[in-house]
């Protein structure tokens, strides 16, 4: 059953959809779960335009286009998987792309990861140290804009994320898909979990439960920040979807659960031991994950189920967002994680 009365706004069709759900058997197996175990292969939307971030911005671009945008501003840090995805639709698109970004020289000294794609599809790039980012970014942003109105463009500024009130309808309509998939599979009534960056997926992912009737719980492992941030931040972006699309949903009745602990020593570090969980997981099902997001929420969930949560249900679904090009800024720390024996 799903809510009635709704439509989706207008979208581009960019990502390489649907993406499969494949079951984790012989990881499941070796942990000697009661659960099944499955992963939505959100990292298979597109080769170098992999990860969720396309999902938004078929919505988000969709938008700018609408309101007759020229050219795209937006931001984040200097391995956003965000601006990467950002970076290339704009060059398929043919829009100019400028990034205004959050870096320390230690990170600009060699091209790569998602910086490289960025530069080589062509982005402007202007690099931030962080505390001048994080104390003058309305400011940056502002000059940005401004700079390229009076270029005679008109600019459409995408935030952090692209997680917005347009960009909630990204994981809305994955969970389309995912109902199509339940059905195949005979999943029934799951938990959800994915990561959460800047909130936007699982705000989608809310949504989208009720709206196509997933009979879900779903869950975000956030990866910076803390729970309270994130129910705040979700809660904010489902109101404001409500209000421009004038849905009229109940959204402040629906959950927003986040499982808080796992950002460890901060936003994009990863631990010798996260590092050694992404190796087991390549190795023995031939899945990636990401340093920065799915790995730690990955790491989470097999956590929080090894301590005995949600025993109670027969299915686990993880979101796979993406983000491979983030493990390659760590190739020296996983080289000495990949000697031990
Ligand atoms: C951005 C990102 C996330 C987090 O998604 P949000 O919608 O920002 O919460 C998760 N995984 C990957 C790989 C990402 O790039």
């Amino acid at each position: 059953m799903t809510a009635a009365g709704w439509q989706y706004p207008p979208k581009l069709a960019l990502a390489c959809l649907p993406t499969p759900l494949m079951p984790l058997q012989r990881l499941a197996t070796r942990l000697g779960l009661s659960q099944r175990l499955w992963v939505k292969r959100d990292d298979l939307t597109g080769s170098v335009l992999s990860g969720n971030k396309v999902r938004k911005l078929e919505f988000t671009l969709a938008h700018a286009l609408q309101q007759g945008a020229d050219a795209i501003v937006t931001c984040g840090g200097v391995q956003s998987n965000h601006c990467r995805a950002t970076a290339l639709l704009g060059a398929q698109l043919g829009l100019p792309v400028h990034l205004v970004l959050r870096g320390s020289p230690a990170e600009l000294a060699s091209l790569n990861g998602n910086f490289l794609l960025d530069r080589l599809c062509g982005a402007t790039v202007e690099v931030h140290a962080p505390p001048v980012y994080g104390r003058d970014f309305d400011v940056l942003v502002s000059a940005a804009m401004q700079r390229l109105r009076e270029a005679g463009k008109t600019p459409y500024f995408i935030t952090t994320g692209a997680s917005d009130a347009v960009g909630v309808w990204g994981y809305v309509d994955a969970c389309r898909e995912l109902a199509q998939d339940f059905l195949m599979h005979g999943v029934n009534a799951p938990v959800i979990v994915c990561a959460s960056g800047s909130g936007g997926t699982q705000a989608g992912l809310v949504a989208g439960n009720v709206l196509h009737g997933l009979q879900a719980r779903v869950f975000g492992v956030n990866v910076c920040d803390d729970a309270t941030w994130f129910e705040r931040k979700i809660k904010t972006d489902l109101h404001a979807w409500n209000a421009l699309f004038s849905l009229g949903f109940p959204v402040e009745t629906w959950a927003v659960d986040v499982i808080d602990g796992y950002v460890g020593e901060g936003y994009a570090k990863a631990s010798d031991e996260l590092l050694a969980l992404i190796a087991d997981v390549a190795r023995l099902e031939g899945l990636v994950l990401d340093p920065v997001y799915t790995g730690k929420a990955f790491y989470g969930l097999l956590n929080e189920m090894a301590c005995g949560r949600f025993h109670d249900v027969s299915d686990i679904v993880f979101v796979h967002t993406g983000g491979v090009f983030g493990l390659f800024p760590f190739a020296s720390q996983l080289t000495a994680v990949l000697r031990d024996p």
